[in-house]
């Protein structure tokens, strides 16, 4: 009874606390219109008639969720399959469609192998902490902006974390100087930074990898489907592929369905696959997202068209904001972050692009960012017109009192 009272009282004082800093996440309840993306229709939350809106911070950064080939495919094979795994990959949850998608991955992104789970996030946490804890005295380095994921992992491992500030060679290198030799090393970061947008010199760690004998652990997420001659990502662009030893990415953002997954060496990926928490306690995804997610890679592989479309409108978008003098982060990618500093700042300021202008923007806050830092989110889409950037140009010129003002 007092154990209900006050973990009661605890949570609603905390949230009182997240309320108060402008950190309380509401979730604007969006239905896509899949055959106008990026429109959208709002459910407003006091109930009446769904606005259509534009979306300007979707991760399906190439509309493959909505693509009619994807769609076809998902349907026929909830026809052929059902809707769900009916198992976890070990209990009758493996189907030929599970197996092609993985040969298909690795053969991506040049690996012998590649193992899919659920999400993204569990691909991190569960592979990471898996290798981790496969040699005693493991010490893991870190970029300092890696994603909540992956630092799950790494945090659940035990093994010793060493943060390497972001992008800064010389102190991963001094960091790793500092460090036993003879301790096995790994070191874990992305290669496009979700909330920054700018890319990892991939070359440069792995050559400081190679020096100090560790092992290279490569979160794609924001990069596959999007970057180099078939879309498998910044390692593919930069040929570090074969430098790299374990990829990990996402099936939800530029192949727009869902799932994640880890491609590397047969014998490392064997091992997560008879090891890992996440992958062998969990139902697989259903057959018809593995194969909704093949169709939607075929596509992405055959055809350049959407990821050259999509820098070109990132291109355009940059460009726009740069005409109108409103700030920007210097991003080297599709992913464009507006400082807009002070939690409840930000989320006022999110909100009046939604209710005054119809744009749909995510506020990002502490603690996916430090505080201070907080900023919109915006990432172009192939199907972002010069009229949708002229709109948002004007929408922001309205909501951001202190850009207008400088
Ligand atoms: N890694 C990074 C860098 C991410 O930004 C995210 C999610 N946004 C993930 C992993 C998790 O991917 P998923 O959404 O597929 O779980």
């Amino acid at each position: 009874m007092r154990t209900r009272q006050t973990l009661r009282a605890h949570c609603a004082q905390h949230l009182d606390t997240m309320r108060a800093e402008g950190r309380y996440r509401d979730f604007a309840r969006l239905e896509k219109i899949a055959d106008r993306f990026p429109l959208y229709r709002w459910h407003q939350p006091g109930g009446g008639a769904p606005r259509e809106i534009t979306v300007w911070s979707a991760n399906d950064y190439l509309g493959m969720g909505c693509h009619p080939a994807v769609r076809q495919a998902a349907a026929g094979a909830i026809a052929a399959y059902g809707a769900g795994a009916g198992g976890t990959r070990n209990i009758s949850g493996t189907s030929p469609e599970h197996t092609g998608l993985e040969a298909e991955l690795a053969a991506w992104h040049s690996k012998p192998s590649a193992l899919l789970f659920g999400s993204g996030y569990i691909a991190n946490q569960a592979a990471l902490l898996a290798l981790l804890t496969a040699l005693p005295g493991m010490i893991v380095f870190s970029d300092a902006m890696n994603h909540a994921s992956m630092i799950d992992g790494m945090r659940r491992s035990g093994a010793g974390r060493r943060i390497w500030r972001h992008n800064d060679l010389a102190h991963l290198e001094e960091l790793l100087q500092e460090a036993d030799p003879a301790a096995p090393k790994v070191i874990a970061l992305e290669s496009v930074y979700s909330m920054e947008g700018d890319v990892a010199p991939l070359h440069a760690v792995c050559d400081l990898a190679e020096r100090y004998d560790a092992i290279t652990y490569l979160d794609e997420v924001h990069a596959v489907g999007l970057y180099g001659a078939t879309g498998a990502g910044i390692a593919e662009r930069d040929q570090a592929s074969g430098r790299i030893d374990i990829i990990q990415g996402t099936l939800a953002k530029g192949v727009g369905v869902v799932g994640g997954y880890i491609a590397g060496e047969a014998d490392l990926v064997d091992y997560v696959r008879s090891t890992a928490g996440g992958l062998i306690f969990t139902t697989s995804m259903p057959p018809a997202t593995a194969a909704a997610i093949r169709a939607s890679i075929r596509h992405i592989q055959q055809d350049s068209a959407l990821r050259e479309r999509l820098a070109e409108r990132a291109a355009a978008l940059k460009a726009a904001l740069d005409r109108a003098g409103l700030p920007r982060l210097p991003s080297e990618s599709h992913i464009v972050p507006i400082p807009v500093p002070g939690a409840g700042h930000c989320r006022r300021v999110a909100r009046q692009l939604l209710e005054r202008h119809g744009l749909y923007v995510t506020p990002i806050n502490y603690p996916t960012v430090p505080r201070g830092t907080e900023r919109l989110r915006l990432c172009a889409t192939p199907f972002h017109t010069d009229a949708m950037i002229e709109t948002l140009m004007a929408a922001l010129r309205d909501v951001l009192p202190v850009a207008r003002a400088a």
